[in-house]
């Protein structure tokens, strides 16, 4: 693969992106013991921006915690770390990936209780993860077969990186089947998310969207996505959803960091609404996308300041 970035964090170093290498007995590269985020900085009219930048490092710091993982570094310094790498790589807009894994501690599957875990943060430019037009255009998806892990499994709320088996056979499933992506049942049968996205159903001019008893990863997108529509005047229900809720939605749209927010325009190839996408989704896209170009206040703080320093 050729370098996404000239630069990337490693231990607390920034070094050339090719001398960025672990040793093929890493732990995780085995179990998949590691834990992760994505996050997206913006360019805005008050220069670049990282959003909720504290936030995303908060969820990376609470998904070691659930797997017991030691850090070596300070929360504080992973933000610093992440200003670091976007202005070492002069990016502006841009997808900014912290990682902490178990490395070389040995193979047992156990990693030793002193294992101190190995961190990363790359940053490099990344297309809307669900294509170009996706945000316009929308995107057909299909129910998986796969379901979401069931809660007394693994913990879908820590973001971590052997979580992400599921998400690749329901990604992978939905592609070759012609989809752009696939939406997971829960255990229980209940919607739960998209392979790499949370969802969103608009019926009769309210939001619905699974609670995050639904075997879903509480995504910060998510998260905006209710306080902006909230504010804008929308009633937002965190419940259960039924399969069928889908196919009678009036709009649907999904939401993620690399994703940002598309409209689904059909499921299992049945059309959604007009098929096209719906004003109360474009309403809540004017905002968040307001939030970068200005036209819609950041009354949340969402916005971190790139700082150059
Ligand atoms: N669910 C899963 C499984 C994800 O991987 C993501 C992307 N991080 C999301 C939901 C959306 O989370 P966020 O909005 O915080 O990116």
């Amino acid at each position: 693969m050729p370098a996404l970035a000239d630069t990337i964090w490693f231990n607390g170093q920034l070094i050339p992106w090719q001398q960025a290498q672990v040793h093929v007995m890493s732990h995780a590269l085995h179990y998949g013991s590691s834990v992760f985020e994505g996050i997206r900085a913006y360019q805005t009219p008050q220069g670049p921006a990282i959003l909720r930048l504290h936030d995303h490092i908060q969820r990376l710091y609470d998904s070691a915690k659930i797997y017991r993982m030691n850090l070596p570094f300070q929360p504080q310094q992973l933000v610093t770390a992440c200003h670091q790498t976007l202005a070492a790589n002069n990016l502006t807009n841009a997808y900014i990936r912290p990682l902490a894994f178990i490395g070389d501690v040995g193979l047992g599957l156990c990693p030793p209780v002193d294992a101190v875990c190995d961190m990363v943060v790359a940053a490099f430019p990344w297309r809307a993860y669900l294509g170009e037009d996706s945000a316009e255009q929308g995107v057909d998806v299909c129910v998986s077969s796969w379901q979401r892990l069931a809660a007394n499994t693994m913990p879908t709320g820590a973001k971590a990186g052997g979580n992400y088996l599921s998400s690749q056979l329901i990604s992978a499933e939905a592609k070759r089947h012609g989809y752009h992506e696939g939406i997971a049942l829960d255990v229980h049968g209940r919607i739960s998310e998209g392979a790499g996205e949370n969802l969103f159903v608009v019926r009769n001019g309210a939001l619905y969207t699974p609670p995050t008893t639904a075997s879903i990863l509480p995504g910060l997108t998510r998260d905006m996505v209710i306080k902006i529509a909230q504010q804008l005047g929308y009633t937002v229900h965190q419940e259960s959803i039924a399969r069928e809720s889908l196919y009678l939605a009036d709009e649907l749209f999904m939401t993620g960091t690399a994703a940002e927010i598309v409209p689904v325009r059909s499921v299992d190839k049945i059309s959604i609404g007009r098929g096209t996408r719906g004003p109360l989704t474009e309403a809540i896209q004017a905002a968040f996308f307001g939030l970068f170009d200005g036209s819609f206040s950041d009354r949340w703080g969402w916005l971190e300041p790139l700082q150059t320093e």
